[in-house]
């Protein structure tokens, strides 16, 4: 490993499906992970290689370089007040991954103490997107507290060397594009999932698509949508764009019918 790659010993909260998959490459590259999450994951962890914590104390006083926080959107506030801060031994870099980005930056500014470092991430990918490999998808990052810049690199590197496009943004130019693209994927997902949309033997390469898009979106928790919607503020405009589109479209046809008819008639 060259400095910037070197040996990180990592503690994850919250081990739900995301945190595993990127435990996987954090070992694969050479990284100790220790784990801590509301549920008992033990026994998956020891399959992974990650050693599981259920007491948060004790969890918090292993001398982690990085604190790695990976709860739900909507969990976050909570989970970040409740950590036993006091229990830190050393010099730590806090980072989060949430898929909305000025709701963490807010709560990690003001809980976690001006001593440490903050770096608020994004991996625009998920277990589906990134189970070849992480080569060519997008890492969006912003370091909104960093003074180690090196402990900072080294973190980032994970990303990196793995091939990530590394996008360094704000958190509100991130939430703004988010809303535009991420929510209105995961939008029409959850409208043809609602439609119960399935492959007929006649599918379009078009219709493949939406329902590779429908899969897709079910694959993540409601928790998580809701997260979108309710913790970026761009989002609910997006919503309201989606739904007055809808109406135009629906207009537009409706316009056409009725000239149609006329012309019959005349
Ligand atoms: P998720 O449903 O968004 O989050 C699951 C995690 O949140 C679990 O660790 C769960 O703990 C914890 N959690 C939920 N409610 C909690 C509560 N009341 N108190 C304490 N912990 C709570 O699923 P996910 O897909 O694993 O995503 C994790 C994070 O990564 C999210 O912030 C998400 O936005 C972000 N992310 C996900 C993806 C993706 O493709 N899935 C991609 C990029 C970023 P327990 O399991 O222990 O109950």
């Amino acid at each position: 490993m060259s400095s910037s790659t070197r040996s990180l010993k990592i503690g994850i909260i919250g081990f739900g499906p995301f945190a595993q998959f990127l435990a996987k490459t954090m070992i694969k590259q050479g990284h100790l992970i220790n784990a801590t999450s509301r549920s008992d994951y033990s026994e998956i962890s020891g399959h992974l290689g990650v050693h599981f914590f259920r007491d948060m104390e004790e969890f918090m006083g292993l001398e982690h370089d990085v604190i790695l926080i990976c709860t739900s959107i909507m969990s976050l506030s909570e989970v970040v007040k409740s950590i036993p801060f006091h229990c830190l031994q050393r010099q730590t870099l806090f980072a989060d991954v949430l898929s909305v980005k000025e709701h963490p930056k807010q709560v990690l500014l003001q809980e976690v103490p001006e001593d440490y470092d903050l770096v608020c991430t994004h991996p625009m990918f998920g277990p589906e997107s990134g189970k070849c490999g992480w080569n060519n998808l997008t890492f969006m990052y912003e370091r909104v507290r960093v003074r180690d810049e090196a402990l900072c690199s080294s973190f980032l590197a994970i990303f990196e060397c793995e091939g990530c496009k590394m996008l360094e943004t704000t958190c509100e130019d991130h939430d703004r594009l988010a809303a535009e693209s991420q929510f209105i994927a995961h939008t029409i997902g959850r409208v043809l999932s609602e439609m119960q949309i399935k492959n007929t033997p006649i599918d379009t390469k078009g219709f493949e698509k939406l329902v590779q898009v429908k899969e897709s979106t079910e694959n993540d928790s409601f928790d998580l949508y809701s997260g979108l919607f309710i913790h970026n503020r761009f989002a609910k405009q997006q919503m309201n764009s989606l739904e007055s589109a809808l109406q135009r479209v629906k207009g537009l046809l409706e316009t056409r019918m009725n000239q149609q008819d006329r012309k019959k008639i005349s």
